[in-house]
């Protein structure tokens, strides 16, 4: 008996938990898509972020509901507007890769209170980050419920 408690077991389990089990499909926009395009594709896709890229899906920036919201305010025309100059951008992006445990990923959603970091691979040109999914608030709720859902599986 490792003499471990209930707690400690639970925590240990949590840190193992791997991004790649959880990501889901990024959706991705150009830094010249229009801001009316942008909330054109959050609709469509269903998100609250889009990772912007550049050729060979290299990550440029994010744009987030509220970045939308804010540049629509008193903004006519959505169309002229391209999401290059609305978006946060790189290097200030926080991202995870897939080999990140889920816990590592969840603290820095909480740390820089954002709602996704995308999950990133070092490009194969070398230079750049290039995306292949995303974490949200809603991967680590969906974790939480199938954590949950084990206690009652014995
Ligand atoms: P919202 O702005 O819709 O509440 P977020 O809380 O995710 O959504 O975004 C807050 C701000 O942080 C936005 O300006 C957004 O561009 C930026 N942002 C979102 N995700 C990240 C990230 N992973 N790294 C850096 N900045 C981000």
């Amino acid at each position: 008996y490792s003499g471990k408690t209930g707690n400690q077991l639970l925590g240990e389990h949590i840190q193992k938990l791997p991004v790649k089990d959880y990501k889901s499909v990024p959706v991705v926009c150009r830094e010249e898509t229009s801001v009316y395009d942008a909330i054109c594709t959050m609709f469509l896709e269903d998100v609250g972020t889009l990772y912007v890229v550049q050729e060979g899906g290299l990550l440029v920036g994010v744009v987030s509901r509220k970045d939308l919201l804010k540049s629509s305010m008193g903004n006519q025309d959505l169309q002229t507007i391209p999401v290059g100059v609305i978006m946060s951008r790189m290097p200030n992006i926080v991202t995870c890769r897939a080999e990140d445990s889920l816990f590592d990923a969840a603290t820095k959603l909480i740390r820089n209170q954002v709602d996704s970091l995308p999950v990133v691979r070092e490009a194969e040109s070398g230079t750049g980050m290039e995306v292949v999914g995303r974490i949200t608030k809603t991967t680590i709720t969906r974790a939480f419920v199938e954590l949950g859902e084990g206690a009652s599986n014995v």
